[in-house]
């Protein structure tokens, strides 16, 4: 009796074993290639279903073929394959939980990284759409976030919705809007001497024995570090 070989397993009972992204060759955004293998793995996932309930990118493709004329992948447009990979959004569950065929099984399933791959080929040829790119770029986002006037803005608006949809204002938007509306106040008011003595610093008008607008500079913002220090020990205290 010869001894059952890989391709006959149903499942796969194996850790996977997870295949690096070839992101830097050309082959990786080679459309045609692309749209081949996403087909391969539809079809795949198509006949198997267990990944429904995970997110919308399975339920998505699932309808599509359904409502197609075949009832198979192979009725599917290949222009519709871009609304089930816009949907998903590479939480990698479907791959490290759920899926009996990913490698070492033969099939080489692996659902997330050919999504991702469609999505580097959009990428590329400049169709990502601007909330996309934007969303993704989380080091700008984030250094925009940490610009304290700007989070104040957007943390302003979004207390005055909230309390728009209140009965009446309450005294925590009262001490909101005194802290942080003085927080900013303070900031705006230290970079505008601050802007003032880099353009006169670069403009060489400092010398040792006369710096007295660097000076007023570093008292005010160290100032400011220990108002605020201070501030924040009381609301801690308050709590
Ligand atoms: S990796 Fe994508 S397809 Fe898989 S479960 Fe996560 S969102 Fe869904
Ligand atoms: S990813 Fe795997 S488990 Fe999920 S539907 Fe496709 S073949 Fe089935």
């Amino acid at each position: 009796m010869s001894a059952p070989t890989n391709d006959k397993r149903e499942g796969n009972l194996a850790a996977p074993t997870r295949h690096p992204v070839d992101w830097r060759s050309a082959a990786f955004y080679d459309g045609d290639a692309f749209l081949k293998e996403a087909e391969r793995i539809f079809d795949i996932c198509h006949g198997c279903r267990r990944c429904v309930s995970l997110c919308n990118a399975f339920p998505t493709l699932f309808d599509l073929v359904d409502e197609s004329k075949t009832m198979e992948v192979d009725g599917v447009a290949k222009a519709d394959y871009w609304k089930v990979i816009d949907q998903c959004y590479l939480c990698d569950v479907c791959y490290m939980t759920k899926c009996p065929y990913v490698p070492p099984h033969p099939w080489n399933v692996d659902f997330p990284h050919t999504m991702l791959r469609g999505k580097a080929i959009k990428f590329r040829a400049g169709e990502t759409a601007f909330r996309d790119r934007l969303l993704t770029s989380t080091d700008r986002v984030g250094r925009l976030a940490t610009i304290p006037v700007v989070v104040q803005a957007v943390n302003w608006a979004q207390v005055i919705h909230t309390q728009s949809v209140l009965p009446r204002p309450t005294l925590f938007a009262f001490t909101f809007y005194l802290l942080t509306g003085l927080h900013a106040a303070h900031v705006i008011g230290g970079f505008v001497p601050l802007g003032i003595v880099l353009h006169r610093a670069g403009e060489r008008e400092y010398s040792s024995s006369r710096y007295d607008g660097v000076r007023f500079c570093v008292w005010y913002w160290h100032y400011l570090g220990v108002i605020w220090l201070v501030l924040l020990t009381l609301m801690f205290l308050a709590d």
